[in-house]
């Protein structure tokens, strides 16, 4: 499966681009976050070789394994997946960025876990925004609590929001949903009057990428249209 990566890349990245055309965007302001969960080393690897360096993973003892096979410093990596509190412990410090903290329980642990190593981690949070009981993700009413809970604590920079709406085939369905992220963020952010950036918007997969980039997405999560089926 290593061989086709470099072209599907290629397409991913092209269809990024005319999506941020479309929407007025400048091309260069998304971040594609290739996301390798269950797909081999060597795949990475040839992706690698393709010029990707954003990789995102969900399980952090799956991570852990790639970053110590993967040794090629360009590489960043984002942990995306369900965080529990017991496996905080090593990821922090290790994920550039952790995509998914939900809840202040997760801030506190993840504060202790940095601060221990002398670091400060970069984060997202993430809403559940289709309030379904299955995905991981606090609610809108929720969000401001943690933002202020993650402001207090020095070992943590808040980036911004992370969302992952209810499944739909087609792209379109989501519209609503990162439209969404977008205005939460701007309510945030204009509450905040300047004490936090929040300038990620990390939302859009295979299926729906361009409709987020459309939407203002600044990273988008890309796994199957690039390294296939799982
Ligand atoms: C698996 C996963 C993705 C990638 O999904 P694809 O449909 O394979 O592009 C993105 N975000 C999260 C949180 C995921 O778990």
């Amino acid at each position: 499966m290593a061989e086709g990566i470099a072209e599907r890349l290629a397409a991913v990245r092209q269809g990024m681009a005319e999506a941020a055309r479309r929407a007025g965007r400048d091309p260069g302001e998304v971040t594609l976050v290739a996301v390798s969960k269950t797909k081999p080393v060597e795949e990475i690897q040839a992706a690698i070789r393709a010029g990707q360096v954003d990789f995102g993973e969900n399980y952090a003892q799956e991570l852990r394994e790639k970053m110590a096979e993967v040794s090629d410093p360009r590489v960043r990596w984002h942990f995306i997946g369900h965080l529990q509190t017991n496996k905080v412990k090593h990821l922090a410090g290790e994920a550039a960025l952790i995509h998914s903290v939900d809840s202040v329980k997760l801030l506190e642990e993840l504060e202790k876990r940095a601060a221990g190593k002398g670091l400060v981690q970069e984060i997202l949070l993430e809403v559940n925004l289709g309030g379904e009981e299955s995905k991981s993700g606090m609610t809108e009413a929720g969000l401001p609590e943690v933002i202020e809970a993650a402001l207090l604590r020095p070992h943590l920079k808040l980036r911004g929001l992370m969302t992952m709406p209810p499944y739909f085939p087609e792209g379109e369905p989501s519209r609503p949903f990162y439209r969404r992220l977008r205005e939460l963020r701007d309510q945030e952010q204009a509450r905040l009057l300047g004490r936090a950036e929040l300038r990620e918007l990390s939302m859009g997969l295979s299926h729906d990428f361009q409709v987020a980039i459309e939407e203002g997405a600044t990273m988008v999560r890309v796994g199957t249209a690039i390294f296939g089926a799982r």
